[in-house]
């Protein structure tokens, strides 16, 4: 474990001119101590990935002295284009993928109509269909969009949510599943999603919870600090927003999730190449990169919502 530790309230507030998107409060403190030398991060230029390999980890990010909100300071925040977005890797995983939206999507009571919002090659849209779902999404990247529409035959609108344009109350069900950290306004998409679905609908959100016991014991090497993850929730900070913007949380818990053994252990890679090289050879050696291992380590956080 290294020297750095969550940092105590005594520590000056970060100079930074943008306030809090969950108070509004200005007086943020770095959340790490001991580490102040800037993080490289990604070259701009690199096309982003989804499964984000080469994503580095960060450690600068700050807290909320008022309510506890941890972000990553948007100046430190690399600008990633997610239009340009492409990984063949990901393809690879589609089986797994599948299977885990299935998982996540038992969390739901219902079936119904069905939006995701971020659904990449629409993996987890294929598992809603499956389970009876009349399912439509939106995604940003052209290459995952086209995918999700030439392989799967999906309604897969490519952009954003609110450039959709979806009718007020015409979903049952919204999906939010490794997106809301990339968001720098959650507060405005949260809305819209609040906009689109129908009384009583359920928003269904999977997102690192930096308040978990994991998240905490591992301090600046948490696997959820990457540079393409802006905004940081716990259960409180997560609860509060959604309060705010007109949810009330029905269900929280964490979620584990399987991948091939070879996965596993490419994600090795940022925290030692040394233990990522010999943990690669040794998987090969065996011949079990496509092993499949369940984990839960408690620091992925779901959520089931219910529009009030
Ligand atoms: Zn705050």
């Amino acid at each position: 474990m290294s020297a750095i530790r969550e940092s105590s309230t005594a520590v000056a507030p970060v100079a930074e001119p943008a306030t809090c998107l969950l108070c509004g409060s200005a007086r943020r403190v770095p959340h790490f101590r001991g580490d102040a030398s800037p993080q490289p991060v990604s070259p701009v230029s690199e096309r982003y990935r989804i499964t984000h390999s080469e994503r580095r980890l960060v450690h600068r990010i700050v807290r909320c002295l008022d309510c506890g909100l941890v972000t990553l300071p948007i100046d430190e925040t690399p600008p990633v284009s997610y239009e340009e977005a492409a990984d063949p890797y990901y393809l690879q995983q589609a089986p797994e993928r599948i299977a885990n939206a299935h998982r996540l999507l038992s969390l739901l009571p219902s079936a119904g109509r069905l939006l995701e919002i971020g659904c990449a090659c629409g993996f987890l849209l294929v598992a809603a269909r499956e389970r009876g779902f009349a399912v439509q999404g939106v995604e940003m990247s052209a290459w995952a969009s086209a995918y999700a529409r030439d392989t799967y035959g999906l309604a897969v609108h490519t952009g954003t949510l609110e450039a959709a344009r979806l009718p007020a109350d015409s979903v049952d069900a919204v999906v939010l599943a490794d997106v809301i950290e990339h968001l720098f306004d959650p507060r405005a998409t949260l809305a819209e999603i609040h906009r689109v679905l129908t009384p009583g609908g359920r928003l269904l959100l999977l997102t690192p919870d930096i308040g978990s016991a994991v998240a905490r014991a591992a301090g600046a090497r948490w696997w959820g600090l990457l540079d393409d993850h802006y905004v940081y929730f716990s259960r409180a900070t997560l609860g509060r927003l959604l309060a705010e913007e007109g949810f009330a949380v029905e269900r929280s818990g964490s979620l584990g999730r399987a991948f091939p053994l070879g996965h596993w252990v490419f994600k090795l890679a940022p925290y030692s190449r040394i233990l990522h090289d010999l943990a690669a050879r040794a998987v090969r050696a065996a011949g079990a990169e496509q092993w499949q291992i369940s984990l839960n380590f408690g620091d992925q956080m779901a959520c089931v919502a219910q529009k009030r």
